[in-house]
């Protein structure tokens, strides 16, 4: 039977009903055990530092938006850290024109400094130019676009000197990921996935996903109570690769199971540490030949996509499904 009043503080009318706990929750409650748990994730992987200045990659959407305002809630007000939000515009007309203007205003409204790199300042050319030059259709826009706004992040974070790169990635996306590694054979990824946070590039930029505990559709509730505008429109270009098979089959489990995701996630988690400290030792660091950045080959995937557009490289149809 459902209950009248709040499990947490038995005082306010119920909004949420958290099935993988059992627990009812009014509005302050639900909202502060978001935050909560964001914290308790930054803690438990060590994330932040103090006088960290951590870049928030801000998309526009529900998670990098309500990211932003936790951990400038928790952390900025307080002047533990600085925090700078960036945004990759990679020229798609329309969709992207509007999360822009979401997240300016957002920025401003909270007082926080919101900078812009574009695709074509960075590749001489915007995404939907790269799409109209891939020479297959079997090369996901998602995996081609994801490289590239990999870089620009780094690029973007680095001109910022930024100490940290926070992205908004949740439990349902590192779920996907794992399982995507697993059905393709790419076993040597999963290790990537432990949230524990690794220094890399000439900078020691570290990157940190604290929402990785929390489910997809809490941060959707959480950013609606919270007030926060986002885009619910998704991008044009969103290919129904098999991520969005597995989101499915997850999202069917969970609601005949509830926790299931959560116990699956902890599974991946257990795993991927142990992958961790398996290939960290074998890792060599190497030098993309053609751009001097770091790479796991001797040319980094910015430049082989860059070379498979100009046509100087064969398309090998081996590019991978993954975002
Ligand atoms: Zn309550
Ligand atoms: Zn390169």
């Amino acid at each position: 039977m459902v209950p009248k009043d709040c499990t947490r503080c038995n005082n306010n009318g119920i909004v949420y009903h958290r099935a993988y706990s059992g627990e009812y929750l009014c509005r302050n409650c639900f909202l502060f055990s978001i935050e909560d748990k964001t914290k308790r994730c930054v803690n438990k992987y060590s994330m932040l530092r103090y006088q960290d200045k951590v870049a928030v990659a801000v998309s526009g959407g529900k998670d990098s938006l309500s990211l932003l305002y936790i951990l400038n809630k928790i952390y900025g007000e307080k002047n533990y850290i600085t925090i700078i939000a960036i945004t990759i515009d990679e020229g798609i007309p329309g969709y992207r024109d509007e999360s822009l203007e979401i997240t300016k205003d957002f920025c401003s409204k909270i007082g926080i400094e919101n900078r812009v790199l574009k695709f074509g300042d960075v590749f001489g050319i915007n995404m939907d130019e790269l799409l109209a030059k891939r020479p297959s259709e079997k090369i996901s826009s998602c995996s081609f676009c994801g490289t590239f706004r990999r870089r620009a992040l780094d690029l973007i974070s680095e001109s910022v000197g930024a100490s940290v790169v926070a992205t908004g990635h949740n439990l349902d996306d590192q779920l996907q990921t794992f399982l995507i590694n697993i059905l393709s054979g790419d076993v040597e990824r999963i290790g990537w996935i432990y949230p524990e946070p690794v220094e890399y590039g000439e900078k020691n930029i570290r990157k940190i996903k604290p929402f990785v505990e929390i489910y997809e559709h809490e941060l959707v509730f959480y950013a609606l109570h919270r007030g926060i505008p986002f885009q619910a429109e998704e991008c044009p270009h969103k290919n129904e690769s098999i991520r969005t098979d597995i989101r499915t089959i997850l999202n069917s489990l969970e609601s005949n199971h509830p926790g299931i995701k959560y116990n699956a996630f902890n599974s991946a988690i257990k795993i991927s540490k142990l992958l961790k400290m398996d290939t960290s030792g074998s890792l060599t660091k190497k030098i993309c030949s053609l751009c001097g950045r770091d790479s796991s080959s001797s040319v980094c995937s910015v430049c082989k996509n860059l070379m498979i557009l100009s046509g100087a490289s064969p398309y090998n149809g081996q590019k991978s499904d993954l975002d």
